[in-house]
């Protein structure tokens, strides 16, 4: 079940079906909710995008458990790690628009399927634009060798507790190196579902064995939202990926 399991981004991107699916989608007034199972069949190829920008620099980075239900002790589906940044540490650009990175935090198993398959978990990056508008990297998360994230989730915050501080990190250690990605409109995936959300979709980054089971002992029933119908979405495909400074 390993090996099915690393059948990601990557793997998407090179379906025999793929080539068949470029143009011909029409939009659909319907829900359009997050997270989603990439399927081929969504995807579409009408290169090149407008070019994503990201500019991550280093920051202070503090860990804090996001309680839901105030109870110290129950573990929410909703409920969360989530690391703050330094203001301006991090942001991107689509289209002239800056969005800034106000946080970012972890589900597991992933929210996004690709071919409905899952990964361990999921790092989220949130970024917000001056009008309020969110746009959110979604990173799978395999086991391999040691990355930042591990340095991330060293020590978990517990619920009710102090935030842990993390110290000084470089954001752009966060994603993958190879960067092609895939974009979609969906939502939020917690309460309140709100839509209206720019979702980046990046290739897998490896994290260690030990922090994918410190994170999932902490959130033994899993923190993630069952993927949301398409509804006649596309998936863009974008093959070099954001580009950065
Ligand atoms: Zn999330």
């Amino acid at each position: 079940m390993i090996t099915r399991r690393l059948l990601t981004l990557a793997a998407v991107l090179t379906l025999p079906g793929l080539a068949l699916t470029s143009g011909g989608a029409t939009a659909q007034p319907l829900p359009r909710q997050s997270p989603i199972n990439v399927t081929a069949t969504a995807l579409r190829a009408d290169w090149p995008l407008t070019p994503l920008r990201i500019d991550y620099r280093s920051s202070e980075v503090s860990l804090a458990y996001v309680s839901r239900d105030g109870d110290c002790t129950t573990r929410g589906e909703e409920e969360t790690e989530q690391a703050t940044v330094e203001p301006g540490a991090g942001s991107v650009a689509l289209s002239g628009v800056r969005y800034d990175l106000v946080q970012f935090h972890f589900h597991t198993p992933s929210e996004h399927r690709f071919a409905g398959l899952a990964t361990p978990m999921e790092l989220h990056l949130v970024h917000r634009d001056a009008a309020g508008h969110l746009l959110v990297i979604g990173v799978p998360l395999t086991v391999g060798g040691p990355s930042t994230v591990d340095t991330v989730l060293r020590t978990l915050a517990s619920e009710c507790g102090q935030p842990v501080p993390v110290g000084r990190i470089a954001l752009n250690d966060l994603l993958p190196t190879q960067r092609a990605s895939l974009r979609y409109d969906g939502s939020l995936t917690t309460s309140p579902f709100t839509e209206g959300v720019r979702w980046v979709l990046m290739r897998e980054k490896h994290v260690e064995a030990a922090t994918v089971a410190r994170f999932q002992a902490l959130f033994a029933d899993g923190n993630a939202r069952q993927p949301q119908p398409l509804n006649g979405r596309t998936i863009h495909i974008e093959p070099a990926g954001p580009i950065s400074p």
